[in-house]
């Protein structure tokens, strides 16, 4: 089978350099020895051979801290011209930078909702050339997932498992298995052989999507004494959305006065607020405390159970396809692609 591999940038292919870490692996002579191994016989865990896989390098690679939704429409734009019917590749790997893979894993998932090849991104803690690096065994994973035939959609492998894209989330700065998909099950875990779960709903869709641009949405963490001041000024001049994140399953000091009140401002004059829970595991219930209803009266919508990469590159996405204020709001709501419960 015919797997694609889009390299983009990230730690996986870099090289030490006197400013620190930067692109320049030979990425393609790497793949090429990793893939020319004996498989064991008969299992169905192998991944493809050298022969299967091509690549293409981004231009220019990057560190994915200066990824932007341009670079995440990039990739989209990528995938889609090369998935031709009949004629492409069956799947696609794409590597990335770890610090915002699962950013630019929502984003596409949004934008890919009707290819029928799946794609999984990878990435890993370590350059490919060092010797213990995680980057043979999450390339490998990816591979062997894409060319699997029980994945579709975006996915994201990482540290022996297999997550949904839009529900993954950079837990650890440093471990191999340092993503997590805290509100669902993996889609698959690596064994001999591997074990597949049951994969979350596919979402609604969203035919013909406009590509990403840049937005104004401001996310911003409530910290116990923040006052209704410092929460306007951080919020002057109004973004298009803002992703609030609060406490627990979404409350906010509702006591300390005028805070809600510029909440209630901001959405009257076509802001989404959008209530995030600060919980690494969370499902936003803004009715289930006064503190959290306060903010349904001021106009805000919860995020339900959505990781922030998920949300705010929804928002994002949103954004792109032109709704605004009230309409945002509804739609931040609805499954696009399976990335909320
Ligand atoms: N700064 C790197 C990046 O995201 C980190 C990594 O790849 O692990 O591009």
């Amino acid at each position: 089978m015919h797997v694609h591999v889009i390299y983009t940038g990230g730690t996986i292919g870099m090289v030490d350099s006197p400013r620190g870490l930067v692109p320049g692996a030979d990425l393609e002579g790497w793949l090429t020895r990793l893939l020319d191994r004996p498989r064991t016989p008969g299992a169905s865990q192998g991944g493809p051979g050298p022969d299967d896989v091509t690549l293409t390098s981004l231009d220019p690679l990057i560190d994915s801290s200066n990824a932007t939704p341009a670079s995440w429409q990039q990739v989209i734009d990528t995938v889609r011209a090369l998935a031709a019917p009949g004629t492409g590749p069956a799947a696609f790997v794409v590597l990335h930078g770890t610090d915002t893979l699962a950013y630019t894993a929502a984003a596409a998932s949004y934008a890919l909702t009707d290819l029928p090849h799946p794609v999984v991104l990878t990435g890993s803690q370590l350059p490919l050339g060092v010797l213990g690096s995680d980057a043979a065994g999450n390339v490998t994973g990816a591979l062997v997932a894409a060319t699997s035939g029980r994945v579709g959609g975006v996915s994201l492998f990482f540290g022996h498992r297999l997550l949904a894209g839009n529900r993954a989330t950079k837990t650890s700065s440093w471990a191999y298995d340092g993503f997590d998909s805290p509100a669902t099950p993996p889609l698959a875990r690596v064994g001999a052989p591997w074990r597949w779960y049951p994969a979350p709903p596919a979402g609604t869709g969203w035919p013909d999507p406009r590509p990403y641009a840049r937005q104004d949405v401001v996310v911003l963490d409530l910290v116990p004494g923040i006052t209704a001041r410092r929460l306007e000024a951080l919020l002057t001049p109004l973004p298009d959305a803002v992703v609030l994140r609060a406490f627990g399953v979404g409350n906010a000091p509702g006591a300390e006065p005028g805070l809600t009140r510029v909440v209630k401002e901001a959405v009257e004059a076509g802001t989404a607020v959008v209530v995030a829970s600060q919980c690494h595991e969370a499902r936003v219930r803004l009715g289930h405390y006064e503190t959290g209803e306060v903010l349904t009266r001021a106009g805000a919508v919860g995020a339900g159970d959505m990781t922030l990469e998920a949300l705010y590159t929804k928002i994002v996405f949103l954004l792109s396809q032109g709704l605004r204020g009230a309409g945002l709001s509804d739609a931040v709501g609805r499954d696009i692609a399976g990335e909320v419960t």
